[in-house]
């Protein structure tokens, strides 16, 4: 790759945080709640904390922000993903969705995101753990809105059809890239076909939940691909699609490709729109979780 292949200004932005950020992330230490906006320092944290604020103002709309459960050890290793990786990560935390739920509703977030890492070690791969967690937040706070962005739970469609019975408002899954690209990119364990009938199903088994899917760009996909992979994304109802700038995490990852353009990025989320999704957001530093309280309301009005 060219030396001189820097990361152009677009993706050197940070927007400063606003007030209600700072109220949260004094509440949120008190807590011991870790957030992935805070590990993975996030660029959105100011817009999603303020709810669409953004560039440090304060929003009117429903702040946004992501939990992890189950651990910081995943048993994969992705290519794209810093995480770091464990055959045996320590167990679940059984008091975990108790305590997560209390800690959030007394934080005050309106739009919370669970995700977790892929925990193959599990019988459920973590499912019912989930579960616990939007049942225990809605039982405090039933106007909370709860969307989990999950793994594969390795294709197991029992996992997927109580995780989408618990109470939950979206259900997101990461296709993560296009069909040729997924060995590369993604661990072994996860697939493209796998991907999609998880989304596919919790779809059907849950009538008017709304799915989410997200796909990293700059990985060396073409447009087509990029093209047939929204289209089959479409074919299986997803809803709401994000479209973001693949980063490299450390030296041993791997490499970017493309730099796609802001411009670019615009124009996918127009073709994305035109065929079909009820909202797409894509930008350079666009993420699954990206202003999601947001999207998900701005989705219900259309
Ligand atoms: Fe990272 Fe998820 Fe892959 Fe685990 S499964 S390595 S958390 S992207
Ligand atoms: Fe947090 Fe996701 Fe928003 Fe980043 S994009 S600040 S991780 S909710």
């Amino acid at each position: 790759r060219d030396p001189t292949f820097k990361k152009p200004e677009w993706l050197r932005q940070r927007a400063p945080p606003g007030e209600k950020f700072s109220k949260l992330q004094e509440s949120l230490s008190k807590l011991k709640l870790n957030t992935v906006c805070v590990e993975a320092q996030c660029p959105n944290i100011g817009e999603c904390w303020n709810g669409g604020g953004g560039a440090g103002g304060e929003g009117d709309g429903i702040a946004t922000a992501t939990i992890m459960l189950l651990g910081d050890t995943c048993t994969r290793g992705c290519r794209f993903c810093a995480v770091k990786t464990s055959r045996n990560p320590a167990p679940p935390d059984p008091m975990e969705p108790e305590n997560t739920a209390r800690a959030v509703v007394s934080w005050g977030v309106d739009y919370i995101i669970l995700t977790s890492v892929d925990r193959d070690d599990l019988p459920d791969g973590g499912s019912a753990h989930f579960a616990n967690t939007v049942m225990a937040m809605k039982n405090l706070k039933p106007e909370i809105l709860v969307e989990c962005l999950t793994s594969d739970f390795r294709g197991d469609l029992m996992a997927v059809f109580k995780l989408v019975h618990s109470g939950l408002n979206v259900f997101a899954h990461n296709i993560e890239t296009v069909k040729r690209l997924q060995r590369i990119v993604r661990d072994p364990r996860a697939g493209y076909e796998q991907s999609m009938s998880v989304l596919k199903h919790a779809k059907l088994y849950k009538e008017g939940m709304i799915t989410k899917s997200s796909i990293m760009l700059g990985l060396g996909e073409s447009d087509d691909e990029v093209k047939e992979t929204m289209a089959d994304l479409r074919t299986i109802g997803v809803d709401i699609l994000t479209l973001g700038q693949y980063l490299q995490p450390t030296p041993l990852h791997l490499t970017v490709k493309e730099y796609v353009t802001p411009e670019k990025f615009a124009s996918w989320k127009d073709y994305g729109e035109s065929i079909g999704f009820s909202y797409v957001a894509s930008g350079p530093l666009a993420r699954s979780s990206y202003r999601a309280g947001e999207l998900f309301v701005q989705n219900l009005v259309r």
